[in-house]
Parts: structure tokens; sequence; C-alpha cells
């Protein structure tokens, strides 16, 4: 029976291990307050599921939603009579990379879903926080609906990615980088992020935490067993608790932030509804945040609630550091800095720091994990 409700629905539950069999039981329990996944597809729908693939990384470094979770949410919606099709924009490797890599294509093939190649954009014009473009994947135009399957990580540049920030795999690839450019300031770019959110309006959010990520995310942080499953129609709503069970200040998650100066449902706790788990029961008190968005800069963040203010501290983030120890020259810092201000000399990255933007990209991509943040050095 789904939930009416005028507060928005965040639910809960358990879900110890990546087991088939654990995964489905604690699925259809997340997805019961919402009519159960036939609530959520009708027959003969097609279905985009859009995980988090951020890079070609395996599952066992929780930087991509894991394919057990992926491959049940498949077959449940199968089950229903949808067709599935699986699709994501990574922000470095090619699609077909991550998805091998990840495990999707393990999914694809032992499941009968499709791969949906995100290359071709349509340009959706938005005037939400102001009038702008994004070019949004064209393949989405082949699906009836989309269901969004993030993961929980922290994140160098936004805090924390959860349902909000994994819509912007939608925008197709190089595309992304730019905005990075255009959008330097963690706030403004969140609200790019808020915009892409409205603009693709997943039917539901579901994020996988079973193994989530601490530390300096989104790329090299630390698998963190949290053992949840989180899902609501509200992709805000379901960010702000899984702020709320990591202890992140809610006002130093940008995408939280922009969400409420466009007044959207779910900034609020009390304004939302708890199903299955409670927060206290889920809560991770001493999750690490990471060195961005954990330290006391967070904190002032929090304290500050005016835009320039907030800028200026924002303009005070870590700056990114080389370990030459760990660097194999291998270039991609320097082929994804969006402000292109990365040399390789010696085969060793130079990083112009007058013209960085902080925006640590370079960070994410580095598949060896080479490069740091301190807030120590800014
Ligand atoms: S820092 Fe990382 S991405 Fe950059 S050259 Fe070294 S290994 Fe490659
Ligand atoms: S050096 Fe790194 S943090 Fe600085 S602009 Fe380039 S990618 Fe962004």
């Amino acid at each position: 029976m789904a939930v009416t409700e005028s507060r928005a629905v965040v639910a809960l539950e358990n879900c110890r291990r990546y087991h088939p069999h654990t995964i489905h039981s604690s699925l259809k329990q997340l997805l019961e307050p919402f009519g159960g996944i036939t609530g959520l597809v009708k027959p003969g729908q097609k279905v985009l599921l859009k995980p988090n693939l951020l890079s070609a990384a395996p599952p066992v470094e929780a930087v991509t939603t894991h394919p057990v979770v992926v491959k049940v949410i498949t077959e449940m919606i199968q089950e229903a009579g949808g067709r599935v099709y699986i699709g994501d924009s990574p922000g470095s490797d090619s699609q077909e990379k991550a998805l091998r890599v990840s495990g999707m294509y393990d999914v694809i093939e032992a499941t009968g879903a499709e791969a949906l190649i995100f290359n071709d954009p349509i340009d959706v014009e938005v005037n939400n926080f102001k009038k702008r473009v994004i070019p949004i994947a064209a393949a989405l135009e082949q699906v009836d609906l989309v269901i969004n399957v993030g993961k929980l990580k922290t994140h160098a540049f936004t805090g924390m990615t959860g349902a909000v920030k994994n819509v912007f795999g939608c925008v197709v690839g190089a595309r992304k980088a730019r905005f990075h450019f255009d959008y330097p300031l963690p706030l403004d770019f969140s609200r790019l992020l808020i915009d892409v959110y409205l603009a693709v309006q997943p039917s539901i959010s579901i994020l996988d935490a079973v193994i989530a990520m601490e530390g300096t995310g989104p790329r090299r942080g630390k698998p963190r067993q949290m053992g949840l499953l989180l899902a609501s129609h509200n992709a805000v709503a379901l960010d702000r608790v899984a702020a709320e069970i990591t202890g992140f200040y809610p006002e130093a998650i940008p995408t939280l932030v922009a969400a409420k100066e466009l007044n959207l449902a779910g900034t609020e706790l009390p304004a939302i509804l708890v199903k299955g788990l409670s927060l206290d029961e889920s809560r991770v008190p001493d999750f690490d945040r990471g060195p961005a968005a954990g330290g006391k800069l967070s904190r002032l963040l929090a304290m500050f609630p005016l835009a320039r203010i907030r800028d200026m501290f924002a303009a005070r983030r870590p700056l990114p550091h080389i370990n030459p120890q760990i660097c194999n020259g291998c270039g991609v810092c320097r082929d994804n800095c969006p402000a292109q201000v990365i040399e390789l000399k010696m085969s060793i990255p130079d990083i112009d720091y007058r013209d960085c933007i902080r925006c640590y990209c370079c960070q994410e991509f580095c598949a060896q994990g080479a490069i740091e943040l301190d807030n120590n050095k800014t």
C-alpha cells in the first residue's frame, strides 16, 4: 500500500552484504512505502537504471554502485514487465570501460538488460536559478522513466555525493568538465546539479550504502560498511537523510543549500517522513566526512548562509598536491583538468596554483591515488 503523505517519504533498510538474496529482501522492504516495484514500473515500460559509474573501478573499491544491487533491481523490474536499460556517462574513462570494470556488463549479460550509451546530447533549457542550457544525454528520450541508483560517498568538492549529484552523469562526457570551469564554486556548481536533477526528474532514487565511501571521496576514499539501502521519490530529501546519518552539517552540503534556495521540498528534517529504520538506528557517528567537508571549513560554511561569505570561505578549500612517490606520470590529471593548469614536467604533474579552481577533478580521476588534499595546505 503506497503512502499518501504531504511530507517527503524516505525509506531506510538494513542490508548487511551484497548477496542477491539479502539485497532482494532488503529492496523489497525498502520499496514497500512506494507501492513496491509494481507501484513504480508498469508492464511494457522502458526503464533507465542510472548507477554511479564515476570511473572504471571494480566493485571492491566502492566507487561505483554495486552490480548486485543493479542486478537485483533489474530482475525486479523485469518481473514487473518492464524493459531495463543501464547507462551513465563517466567522468574520465569511456562508458564501455566503466561498464565492464564496474561489473555492469556482467549484469547485462546475466539479465538481458541493455546498455544505453550516452553519446549525443539534446539541449534542455532550464530557468530555475538563471536561464541556461544543459546538454542531457539524448538516450534518455528512449525511456519512459529513470530510476536513479546512486552510491553514498564523500565528495571533496560537494561534501557528499548521493542521489542529486548522481544525476549529473546524465550530462554527456566532456561537457561535465566544462561546467566545473564555468562554475568553480561549490554552491554555483550545485545550483547546476539541482537544475540537472529537475531536468531529468528520476521517478525514484535508491542509494547503495551497504558499503559506502568515507574520507577523500568520490574516487580515492575508503570503503565503509554502513549496511544500509535508502530510497525516496525525492532525491533532495534522500540526501538530507543521508547527510544526517553520516553527520554532515546540511548547510555545508551545497546541493541542499541550492535546493533550499528554490524552496524544494525535503531540505528540512521535520518535512520528511522516515520509514523502515529510524534515523537513530541508521546513524554512523564516526563516519569520516573527508578533508574538504569534515573540518573547520564545514562548520564555518554552516554558520554563514550568505552566498558571498560562503564563497569567500569556499575559496580557502584545500589545494591538490601530487605525491611523486605514487604518481606514474600517466597524464590523466592533466587531460581532465578543466582549468588546464597541469603540465607534466619530467613525467611528474606540475600544477599552476594561481589558476587552480579547486574542483578536484584531478584527484577524482587519478587511479593511482597520487593526488592528496590536505586541509593544512591551502
Ligand atoms: S598524479 Fe595521478 S593522474 Fe596525474 S600523472 Fe600522476 S598518476 Fe597520473
Ligand atoms: S589542478 Fe586539479 S583542482 Fe586544480 S583546476 Fe585542475 S583539476 Fe581542478
